[in-house]
């Protein structure tokens, strides 16, 4: 018998998938730049099981012990993200799970990551996180001060940047996120001119259920699905 949280996701996933692709139409964007990260933080093991059968194999959490826990249960085959801050001390644990840590907010996290990836001899994608919106209740680089991480970036052996990630300001009216997504690309191209062409910073994770088909209209590649999903 198929579980009726099965139905009801497939119908979710096609209403976002559908507006995706609306974005991506607006935009003149092909649907293959854009990945979705499902974020399961807020459903269980069980739940997060369902997506790979609707073909989404792209999971992220914002804790990672959440994420070592749903990653034990589910197949290896899914592409963990980690969208929330990692504490230092649970870095060792989550770089063998991890396909993208969206969410490096200090220097300090960053030098941390790079010594426990030398010590694996096991390269590692990152995002540089943007604290574009201004909040103080939002982590994050400050975005005058990430062109100068370019010398820092360029000298990582394991720790391989590839763009940068932001959450918006939670917006009744989606338009109004439009300038921080744009500041954040902004801010990725001029990161990009000091890095010269040996590293691409290609990905941008910027968009959540209130704002992803703006967050796509401004260059957006990976969008974190939450809400939109599970709110079964
Ligand atoms: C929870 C979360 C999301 C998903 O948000 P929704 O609004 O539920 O889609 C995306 N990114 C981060 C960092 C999150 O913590």
């Amino acid at each position: 018998m198929t579980d009726p949280r099965l139905t009801l996701l497939a119908e979710r996933l096609r209403v976002v998938e559908e507006r995706i692709q609306v974005a991506c139409a607006r935009a003149g964007r092909r649907r293959e730049e854009i990945t979705l990260v499902a974020v399961t933080k807020t459903v269980s093991t069980e739940v997060a099981a369902l997506l790979p059968t609707l073909n989404v194999t792209h999971l992220g959490e914002s804790r990672p012990q959440e994420l070592w826990r749903k990653a034990a249960a589910l197949p290896p085959t899914i592409h963990w993200h980690l969208v929330g801050h990692l504490q230092r001390n649970k870095i060792e644990r989550t770089l063998p799970l991890v396909h993208l840590i969206h969410s490096v907010d200090s220097l300090r996290l960053l030098t941390a990551l790079e010594e426990e990836a030398t010590k694996r001899q096991s390269p590692v994608d990152a995002l540089l996180e943007v604290n574009a919106s201004g909040e103080w209740s939002k982590r994050g680089f400050a975005p005058a001060d990430v062109a100068g991480l370019a010398a820092t970036i360029a000298g990582l052996k394991f720790v391989r940047i590839r763009g940068l990630m932001t959450m918006a300001a939670l917006e009744q009216d989606p338009e109004r996120t439009r300038p921080t997504f744009a500041t954040v690309r902004t801010i990725r191209d001029k990161l990009q001119h000091g890095l010269g062409s040996s590293i691409r910073l290609d990905r941008l994770s910027m968009g959540m259920t209130n704002d992803f088909e703006v967050a796509i209209e401004e260059g957006a590649t990976l969008v974190r699905i939450g809400t939109a999903l599970f709110d079964l």
